[in-house]
């Protein structure tokens, strides 16, 4: 028999009778339990390796190019993170070599090896600790990746100085486009959970009790690392499958938290508006433009769908998110039961304010290939401002709030 805790409600359901191709969800509030794909080995493997050809293939040749009155630059992706190390902006660097190529590759590489083990037993046998290892790698590098929002943040740039220049997209581009949308499937299809049962799969006595129980009312513990539920003792730390540390329900502690994290990026909010987010200099003259100033200037030149969407991910959605998740804390903190249809309608507001967080990271990028791109000696070049910084760590502690935060406060 096989129990897995809901991490968003709490509560614990029966999902041993999953058939391949099947979905497990969660009886109360419809979250994503479990499932493996049609092909379960074979499928999340096809897309790995399709993904990874097209990753290679997308750093080897030529991203964008960029000419104006006779002068031309060419850059490629890894060029990009480079160009910005140059300009003391290492952060800005490591943040997009990381969450663009490090990180997707990663994931992409342990991925397929734990499926190959999956289906090879001689290999899944002799290589268990490093399997473990890096199961636990993938669960918290997964919310990093953003290949999808840097095409957007590409495709944004492309229009921004198309008016200025001409532009042109390179062998490489292509091939990131198709790599995104082959990640993008690759992450849907691999289950996590799903991979921890197939390589190392733990039948506790006692979990018929425990079905149809809330993790809130101390029934049982449940890992947020390889989904193992355990039964609820003081005298139970760690995960018996992968010796994580197993969380109580602390409500008190964990609210503390996510306010402390949600106050941070408050704070970083300011300079990020105020301070110029890039320079652009042309002929000798150096011009700041903040992110507003970017939104209007792009609305003057008649861009209107990029000033709408550099408006709505780099201002509204910030302001929203912070807005959401400070009235989602303040109900959490008050309120100590509700009844079912109002946590659902909470719950759906927290899972929107999470989706939508990562897309404010669109600017960010968009200063990061400006910046690579727009370099021509003695006629344009394109510097980043400190707002960038200041912008990136808005997104980023906004984003660790709302995964900080235990939903399953509403559901009491
Ligand atoms: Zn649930
Ligand atoms: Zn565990």
């Amino acid at each position: 028999m096989s129990i897995i805790s809901c991490h968003e409600c709490g509560i614990a359901s029966d999902v041993d009778s999953l058939k391949a191709g099947e979905q497990a969800r969660c009886p109360r509030c419809h979250c994503h339990l479990l499932g493996a794909d049609r092909d379960p080995v074979q499928g999340p493997i096809c897309y790995a390796l399709a993904s990874l050809i097209a990753f290679i293939a997308s750093l080897a040749y030529p991203f964008m190019s960029f000419s104006i009155q006779g002068l031309s630059q060419q850059i490629s992706l890894y060029q990009a993170a480079e160009v910005l190390a140059n300009f003391n902006n290492n952060t800005l660097s490591v943040l997009l070599i990381f969450s663009v190529l490090v990180l997707p590759a990663i994931y992409l590489v342990c991925l397929l090896y734990l499926y190959s083990c999956i289906s090879n037993t001689v290999l899944k046998n002799r290589t268990q600790n490093l399997q473990k290892r890096i199961l636990k790698i993938l669960s918290r590098i997964k919310p990093w990746l953003m290949v999808d929002v840097f095409l957007i943040g590409v495709l944004v740039s492309l229009v921004k100085i198309a008016a200025l220049a001409d532009v042109s997209m390179g062998i490489s581009f292509w091939a990131f486009a198709i790599f995104t949308c082959l990640m993008v499937k690759t992450v849907s299809t691999a289950d996590l959970y799903w991979v921890w049962q197939q390589l190392f799969p733990v039948s506790a006595d006692d979990n018929d009790k425990i079905s149809g129980q809330c993790f809130q009312d101390n029934t049982h513990l449940a890992c947020h690392v390889c989904g193992l539920v355990h039964t609820y003792s003081e005298h139970t730390h760690d995960c018996n499958r992968c010796s994580a540390k197993l969380h109580r329900f602390e409500p008190g502690q964990n609210l503390q938290v996510v306010w402390a994290l949600l106050f941070a990026s408050v704070v970083f909010y300011l300079p990020a508006n105020l301070y110029p987010m890039m320079y652009t200099s042309s002929l000798g003259n150096s011009q700041g433009s903040t992110i507003l100033g970017g939104v209007i200037e792009l609305w003057e030149l008649g861009d209107y769908p990029v000033a709408l969407v550099i408006l709505f991910a780099s201002i509204m959605i910030p302001i929203a998110k912070m807005i959401s998740l400070s009235y989602l804390y303040w109900h959490a903190q008050r309120v100590h039961s509700m009844p079912v249809a109002e946590s659902y309608r909470f719950l759906k507001l927290y899972r929107i304010t999470e989706f939508i967080g990562r897309w404010s990271m669109i600017d960010i990028f968009v200063v990061a290939i400006l910046v690579a791109l727009v370099q021509i000696d003695g006629l344009m070049a394109i510097y980043p401002g400190p707002a960038a910084l200041y912008f990136a760590a808005v997104v980023i502690f906004t984003m660790l709030s709302a995964m900080t935060f235990d939903s399953r406060m509403m559901w009491r």
